[in-house]
């Protein structure tokens, strides 16, 4: 599947494009928010759990970083201990179209 707005390709599932943001309406919504979820190559600092949850439900990137941030001082450690389960359950994203390879044609 691609992005309706800047054609970029996105994982099955995905409710939002990784690049423009976009709200991609795919119909699909399945019950397991992590099933729908994926860490983008393009947005991540750490390892895009925050860029994840950002594009899953909608909300700005810099202020999901920063209520990571605010809630991991305020009730630490618990928004830590999230962070890593979400990094280890969450997907990293596929790229769905590979690149093509310019190199020489093998033997
Ligand atoms: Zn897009």
């Amino acid at each position: 599947m691609f992005c309706h707005q800047c054609g970029k390709s996105l994982p099955p599932g995905a409710n939002f494009c990784s690049n423009c943001g976009a709200q991609i309406n795919n119909g699909v919504f399945t019950a397991s928010p992590a099933s729908t979820m994926f860490r983008p190559q393009a947005m991540r600092m750490m390892a895009g759990v925050c860029a994840a949850i950002a594009l899953r439900y909608g909300w700005d990137l810099t202020a999901t970083r920063i209520l990571a941030v605010v809630l991991g001082v305020l009730i630490f450690p618990l928004p830590e201990i999230a962070y890593l389960v979400g990094w280890l359950v969450i997907p990293e994203e596929v790229p769905l179209a590979p690149q093509a390879n310019y190199g020489p044609p093998p033997r």
